[in-house]
């Protein structure tokens, strides 16, 4: 079975204006771009484009989820503002001042939940093995209350709440590999044992004091999240760990019916957001190991949905090894500067790696 693909040209339209990076241009600093621009995204795009990858995916089309979709996951109150702020001229912000959008941004945060629920849709429905959602703007930050971390909606959430409207019984497992912590996605599962909630990230980075190892859910869904915070500089070693003696053992012991990967592109070795150091070969080789518990557990069912990553030039070529591993069609675009990356010393497991992993194992009887 092939490999579904979403993108939707609008949501290279989703304005975050004109910023110094995360300072708003008011003279502090010549303006420039947001971080979260379109163009890491939309090189991304390009890429599947002319690499040739795309002649081998099958496209899925997004529509807009509707109201009612969005409030399975959030508060009326923060549709309503969205909304609202969504009709004025210059746009709004999501929650924290940081997070802007333009005119008629909430229907493009609305198609880019629809892009999450269109690929989970099809993968669940057997239309495709697989399926990677090109959307944004990202959504993992999303709280139920506000967005914030440049997310307006949560669209993995909102997708797999959509799911299980249609089937009440639906298990699933989130893998964040984004370098934040997927706090959004955990709140809003926090007290479900339905959806297992697993976040690798970059110890306290983003938000501050978030993602620690003994946060782990509540109520009926205590045990039901997992955090691996990695300490700054983890590199493909640190992160093909987590991955088989982590992620690999919460999947078999949860036996969920699919799995989602809010996958963002910031641990990679050139992010100016995040100081990790993972590999396109780091990607390829974590995606690797899902597909194959995938194929054990789900039927080969995972759906990733895109969250972050900053390098206009290096985050087009992780999504295309990720989609390449994902399709099983080879395409050659890592030139061999790049693969000398592969063999820095960062790669290393180290023991400061090995005992947050120990730990999360230790805790969660894996
Ligand atoms: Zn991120």
């Amino acid at each position: 079975m092939a490999t579904g693909y979403v993108w939707h040209e609008l949501y290279g339209w989703h304005d975050t204006g004109t910023n110094a990076g995360l300072l708003p241009g008011n003279l502090v600093m010549q303006p420039y771009l947001h971080f979260e621009s379109p163009e890491s995204k939309q090189r991304f795009h390009s890429l599947v484009e002319v690499s040739g990858l795309a002649a081998h995916l099958v496209r899925i089309e997004p529509t807009q989820v509707s109201d009612e979709d969005i409030l399975r996951v959030h508060t009326a109150e923060h549709l309503a503002r969205i909304q609202r702020e969504s009709m004025q001229p210059r746009g709004g912000d999501a929650g924290d001042g940081t997070s802007p959008f333009g005119h008629r941004g909430f229907e493009i945060a609305a198609l880019a939940a629809g892009g999450a629920w269109a690929a989970l849709d099809a993968v669940l429905n057997d239309r495709v093995q697989n399926a990677y959602a090109l959307v944004r703007p990202p959504g993992h930050h999303a709280r139920p209350e506000t967005g914030m971390g440049f997310c307006i909606f949560a669209n993995a959430s909102i997708a797999i709440r959509k799911a299980q409207s249609v089937d009440p019984n639906l298990r699933v497992v989130t893998v964040d590999w984004d370098v934040h912590h997927g706090n959004g996605t955990q709140a809003v599962f926090w007290e479900d044992p339905s959806v297992l909630t697993i976040s690798l990230h970059q110890n306290d980075l983003f938000p501050r004091n978030s993602g620690a190892i003994t946060e782990i859910g509540a109520g009926a869904g205590q045990g039901y999240a997992i955090n691996v915070p990695l300490p700054a500089g983890t590199g493909n070693g640190g992160y093909l760990a987590t991955l088989t003696d982590v992620v690999v053992p919460a999947i078999r012991k949860h036996r969920p019916d699919v799995i989602v990967v809010p996958s963002g592109f910031d641990a990679s070795c050139f992010d100016p957001l995040g100081r990790m150091s993972v590999t396109t070969t780091g990607y390829r080789e974590m995606t690797r190991i899902l597909m194959d518990v995938a194929n054990e557990v789900c039927g080969g069912r995972i759906m990733m949905t895109h969250e972050g990553g900053y390098s206009p030039t290096y985050v087009p070529l992780c999504g295309v090894s990720v989609l390449s591993e994902l399709s099983g069609v080879h395409v050659d675009v890592i030139e061999p500067l790049y693969e000398t990356y592969d063999t820095m010393p960062e790669h290393e497991l180290i023991p400061s790696q090995m005992a947050v992993i120990e730990q999360v194992r230790e805790l969660h009887a894996l």
